[in-house]
Order: C-alpha cells, then sequence, then structure tokens
C-alpha cells in the first residue's frame, strides 16, 4: 500500500517535504489539488473522533498513511491484531455466557468442559466462517481479485477497523448489560463497512452487503443452538392455542 490523498484516494510519492526539524510542507494533490494528507498536523483525538464519525477521510488516513507496509513490520502487526481480535471474540463470549447465567462458582467440570467447547468454536469456526463468507462476497459481489498481498491488506484494514471491540475492555471494569455488546457489534460493523469501501473504492450499499453477509453468517454458527431452541419454542407456542381450543370444545 503506497500513501493516498485522503480527499480523493490519489496515489502519492510523498506526504510532506521536511526542511529542518518542525518545520515541514504538506504536499498537495496532483489530482484534486487539495492537501494530500491534513491528518498529519492534526491531533491524535480528532483523529479518533473523525474515525468514530465513520469519515472515509479518517479511514484513508488510517488505513494508508499511518499503516503503510514500507515502514512498518506488516506481518508482525497483522498476527498481532489477530489475536487480539480472537482474545476480545473469545471474552464477548463470556460476558454473553454470563449474562445467561451459564457462568458461576458452582459450575461443575463437565459443564465448564463443555462452556470452553463451545467458546472455542464460537470463537474460530464462527470467525473462520466469517472471514471465508466476507473474502466470497468481495470477490464475487464488490468484483474484487483477491491475490496475497491484497488479501492481507484487506485482512489489516478489516481488523483495525475492529477498534470499537477495545470498549469491551471497560466491561471488564465496570458493569454493562450485555446488550452493550451487540451495540460494540453494531459500531464495528458500520466501521468494516467503511474501511472496506476506502479500500477497494466500492459503492457503500456493496460494501455494506459484504459486511452484513459475513456478519450473519458468524451470528447464525454461533447462535445455532439457541436459534434452534427459539424455533422449537415458537413452535410449540403456536401450537398451544389450538390445543386449548380444543380441550375448551369438548369441554
Ligand atoms: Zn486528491
Amino acid at each position: 500500500m503506497g500513501y493516498k490523498c485522503i480527499q480523493c484516494g490519489f496515489t502519492i510519492k510523498t506526504l510532506y517535504l521536511q526542511y529542518s526539524p518542525g518545520n515541514i510542507r504538506l504536499m498537495k494533490c496532483d489530482n484534486c489539488k487539495a492537501v494530500a494528507d491534513e491528518y498529519i498536523e492534526c491531533e491524535f483525538m480528532i483523529i479518533v473522533i473523525d474515525l468514530i464519525l465513520h469519515k472515509p477521510k479518517a479511514y484513508r488516513h488510517l488505513l494508508y498513511n499511518v499503516i503503510n507496509q514500507e515502514t512498518l513490520k506488516f506481518q508482525g502487526l497483522l498476527w498481532k491484531l489477530a489475536s487480539i481480535f480472537l482474545l476480545f471474540d473469545a471474552y464477548k463470549c463470556l460476558i454473553l455466557e454470563y449474562s445467561k447465567g451459564k457462568l458461576g462458582s458452582s459450575m461443575s467440570y463437565s459443564s465448564l468442559v463443555s462452556l470452553c467447547c463451545k467458546m472455542l468454536m464460537d470463537v474460530f469456526l464462527g470467525n473462520f466462517m466469517f472471514l471465508l463468507t466476507f473474502f466470497f462476497m468481495v470477490k464475487i459481489f464488490l468484483h474484487i481479485s483477491i491475490g496475497v498481498s491484497r488479501c492481507n491488506d484487506i485482512l489489516l484494514g478489516l481488523l483495525i477497523s475492529c477498534y470499537f471491540k477495545i470498549f469491551l475492555i471497560a466491561m471488564m471494569v465496570w458493569e454493562f448489560p450485555s446488550s452493550v455488546v451487540f451495540i460494540i457489534e453494531l459500531f464495528c460493523f458500520s466501521s468494516n463497512a467503511v474501511a472496506l469501501k476506502v479500500m477497494t473504492e466500492s459503492s457503500m450499499s456493496r460494501c455494506v452487503w459484504t459486511c452484513f453477509s459475513a456478519y450473519a453468517i458468524k451470528l447464525f454458527i454461533t447462535q445455532a443452538p439457541e436459534l434452534i431452541l427459539l424455533g422449537k419454542l415458537m413452535q410449540g407456542w403456536s401450537q398451544m392455542p389450538f390445543t386449548l381450543s380444543l380441550k375448551s370444545t369438548f369441554i
């Protein structure tokens, strides 16, 4: 990934010229004639706020001009981010199980083992299916050819745009309702869609559908037992008035 103009996404050689320490001149984009990356001179908090506001400019700055393959140890960063992502996902599973009352000090050994198996399946199988669906949709729906390098770039962008998961740490300190987990997931979903739009230059609606498909598959895989149970319960409820009415007619 080379440096990019944050306004139009045009590739640019350098973002600024340094005359002396602290004395720099920002370069202009050859395509749109605007300053290529004004965030270089901005405070860190302004960039964070713009990222939270889902401004594509801020995402281009982060994904192309801050995280650059030539200046960073790309593979190392990818592995670290993937590990952190999986850890946060495992913690999310723990929160959800705790909210269902399945977690406690009086747990038996067998229920602890089954909980660990469920967590591992949710985290690894859920995310494997998530990535499989995501890249399948990127190739088929967004018509992007995916080589190894391109795949790594998109994966890195996807992991970085899940930065909202960091708010899960707050749930270790303070007690929040478990619904906060779904709000964080929703923010990650919208952030992933903006990052995908910035990386592929596709239309926003197509990026949203791509991310939505991946999230839907992950939700189905991780919540399948609960969904089946819910389906059976609903089936039972739908038959209840019929059986009651039958009884009342015979009585
Ligand atoms: Zn430009």
